[in-house]
C-alpha cells in the first residue's frame, strides 16, 4: 500500500490527515482484517480473590496489521462504533468465541466462562439475540459458558431498551456484566431495575488505590453497594501487590481481573497459563 504509506508518512506533520487516513484504512481493512486471520482474540483469565481459581477469561480483539503492525483496540474499537461496522466484527468475535469454547470442551481445558465485549449500539439489536442462538446452536455451547459485557455508558443511555435486552440475553441463559462501572455515573437506582449478573469496576479507580484516600473510600463504598445488591464484582486493572492487599481488606468474595495475575493471553498460551495454575 504506497498510497497509505505515504500518506501516514505525511501525517507526522500533520496530525488531521493522520487522523483522517488512520480512520480510513481502518474501515476499509477490517473485512479483509477478519478473514485473513489478522484479526484475532486474546483471553484474559479473572481469578477469584479468596481461592485464585479462574472464574472465566475474558475475550480481547487484537489486530495486527500487514503494513502497519498492531493497531490497539481502544484505536479501531472507537472507529468501527462509529462507522457502523463494529456490529460485523461482534457477529465474528462472537462465532470465535463459540468455536473456542467447543474447542476447550472437546479437549476438557476447564474455562469456566468466555466474557464477550458487546458494543453499546449492538446490545438492543433483535440480530445480537439471533447471532448468539445461531453461533450457539452451530456449536452446541450452553448458554452458561457465556457473558456478555455491556457498559454502564450504553445503558444509561437506552434504560427500557437496555433492560429488556438484558432480560432476553437471561433467557437464553448467558450472564450479563455490567461494564466500565463508575465511568457513566448518573444515578445507582437503576441497578435495582437491570438483570444484570456482574458488575465490573473500572480500572480508573484502582489505579488510583492505595494511593489516593478519596478513591480508596469512593470504591471502597461501591464494592459495599455491589454486595448488597448481590452482584458478582469484578475489579480490572489490579497491578500491584499492594492494591490487592487493599482489596481485600475491604472484601473477600470478589473476583480480579489484571496483569497482576496475567496478561491477555493466546489460547495455547492460556492452557499453558491454566496447567501451571493447577500444579
Ligand atoms: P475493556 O473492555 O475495559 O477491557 C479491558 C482492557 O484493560 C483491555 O485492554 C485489557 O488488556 C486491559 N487491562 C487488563 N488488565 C490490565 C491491567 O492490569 N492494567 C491496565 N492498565 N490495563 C489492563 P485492550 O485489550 O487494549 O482493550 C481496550 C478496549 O477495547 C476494551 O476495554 C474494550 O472496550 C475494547 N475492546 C477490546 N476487545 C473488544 C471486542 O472484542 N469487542 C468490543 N466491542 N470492544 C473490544
Ligand atoms: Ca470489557
Ligand atoms: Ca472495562
Ligand atoms: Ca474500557
Amino acid at each position: 500500500h504506497p498510497s497509505i504509506r505515504y500518506q501516514h508518512e505525511l501525517v507526522e506533520y500533520n496530525p488531521t490527515i493522520h487522523t483522517f487516513s488512520i480512520e480510513r484504512l481502518i474501515v476499509q481493512d477490517i473485512t479483509k482484517a477478519m478473514e485473513n486471520e489478522e484479526l484475532f482474540l486474546v483471553y484474559q483469565p479473572k481469578v477469584h480473590s479468596r481461592n485464585l481459581q479462574i472464574t472465566g477469561v475474558e475475550a480481547l480483539l487484537r489486530w495486527k496489521h500487514p503494513t502497519e503492525g498492531f493497531i490497539s483496540p481502544a484505536t479501531f474499537i472507537p472507529i468501527l462504533e462509529e462507522n457502523g461496522k463494529i456490529h460485523e466484527v461482534t457477529d465474528w468475535v462472537i462465532d470465535k468465541v463459540c468455536a473456542q469454547i467447543a474447542e476447550w470442551k472437546q479437549r476438557r481445558v476447564s474455562v469456566p466462562q468466555v466474557s464477550i465485549n458487546t458494543p453499546g449500539t449492538y446490545v438492543t439489536s433483535a440480530r445480537l439475540l439471533q447471532v448468539l442462538q445461531h453461533s450457539m446452536q452451530r456449536y452446541h455451547i450452553d448458554g452458561q459458558f457465556i457473558e456478555l459485557e455491556i457498559t454502564e455508558t450504553s445503558v444509561i443511555h437506552d434504560m427500557e431498551n437496555a433492560i429488556n435486552a438484558v432480560k432476553q440475553f437471561r433467557m437464553l441463559g448467558l450472564s450479563v456484566a455490567l461494564d466500565d462501572f463508575g465511568t457513566g455515573l448518573s444515578s445507582l437506582s437503576y441497578l435495582r431495575r437491570i438483570p444484570i449478573n456482574t458488575i465490573k469496576i473500572d480500572k480508573s479507580f484502582v489505579k488510583e488505590v492505595p494511593l489516593s484516600e478519596k478513591v480508596s473510600a469512593l470504591l471502597s463504598a461501591i464494592i459495599t453497594l455491589c454486595h448488597s445488591l448481590k452482584l458478582t464484582i469484578i475489579i480490572e486493572g489490579v497491578e500491584t501487590e499492594e492494591q490487592i492487599s487493599f482489596i481485600s481488606s475491604i472484601e473477600k468474595e470478589l473476583q480480579i481481573q489484571g496483569y497482576y495475575y496475567s496478561k491477555p493471553l493466546q489460547a495455547g498460551e492460556l492452557e499453558e497459563w491454566l496447567k501451571k495454575q493447577l500444579s
